[in-house]
């Protein structure tokens, strides 16, 4: 059996999907700590761990992600290429795919066979990425998690005016003081990263199917609020955050293949 790895090294995590021929999935891991840590090691060491399968057992490996350039692999492609790939393997029909990651958030538009027909994306910004909801969910003493769950508990999101992370923080703080429930604040929290993000999205045109990548697709008060905002269903996966590993662990057979035939 021949097996690929891809591995993503993200801004806050580092995934690794491990694939065989047959293009099934063997394996995955995620770590909580991205580029310029262990933790593109440890998602390797895990997936041994869980597969059995050793780095020097398998054919090809592809990195993708912020880190891509400081791992040894056996060739690198855009983080792009890579969620692309792999949300189409997840979802055939895919046609709009809403990418937010730690650091950053990306819409894609795909065509019917699955090439890449534009994208826009938010890197300057905290606001509408991950990072916002990360250190949200610092000032209310919750986990990543929680903050999702109660999201869900507020049917009246509280408006969070300020557009910027910082002012965002300070005003969520003085809406604790003032007394506003925490399920509306979370609520509110949740949307203003999905109204950033609902933007970009009708900006390159809303074409359903429309999925969700990155680690963010856990976060259903998001998911939520974003299906409100562009009236769609939106869909996404267990996978999600693996989206780009998949990719790249794809990419990798493809090529495997290509030079073997
Ligand atoms: P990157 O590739 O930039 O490291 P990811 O795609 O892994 O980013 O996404 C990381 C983000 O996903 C975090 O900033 C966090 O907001 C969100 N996230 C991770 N796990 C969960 C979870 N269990 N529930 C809700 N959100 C989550």
């Amino acid at each position: 059996m021949v097996y690929t790895l891809g591995i993503d090294i993200g801004s806050t995590t580092s995934k690794c999907c491990l694939i065989d021929e047959n293009r099934e999935i063997v394996g995955t891991s995620l770590i909580k700590s991205g580029t310029g840590t262990r933790g593109p090691e440890k998602a390797m060491e895990a997936i041994e761990k869980e597969s059995g399968i050793k780095k020097e057992d398998t054919a090809k490996i592809i990195v993708t992600g912020y880190g891509r350039k400081n791992f040894d692999g056996d060739g690198d492609m855009s983080e792009l290429s890579c969620h692309a790939k792999g949300m189409k393997f997840l979802f055939p029909d895919v046609r709009t795919i809403i990418d937010i990651g730690g650091q950053d958030s990306k819409v894609m538009k795909l065509s019917e066979d699955g090439k890449l027909l534009t994208f826009l994306m938010n890197d300057k910004c905290a606001a509408g990425t991950g990072r916002f909801l990360d250190v949200m969910a610092g000032i209310l003493g919750m986990d990543i998690d929680e903050l999702s769950e109660t999201a869900l508990l507020s049917d009246t999101p509280a408006k969070i005016s300020s557009t910027c992370t910082v002012f965002a923080e300070s005003e969520v703080i003085s809406r604790l003081s003032s007394g506003t429930a925490i399920p509306d604040l979370v609520a509110g929290i949740c949307e203003s990263v999905a109204t950033k993000v609902s933007s970009l999205v009708k900006r390159v045109g809303v074409m359903e199917k429309v999925c969700m990548s990155g680690g963010v697709a856990k976060n259903a008060g998001v998911r939520r609020a974003i299906e409100n905002n562009l009236d769609i269903k939106l869909y996404h996966s267990e996978l999600s955050q693996l989206a780009g590993a998949l990719g790249a662990a794809l990419s990798a057979m493809d090529k495997y293949e290509k030079e073997n035939a």
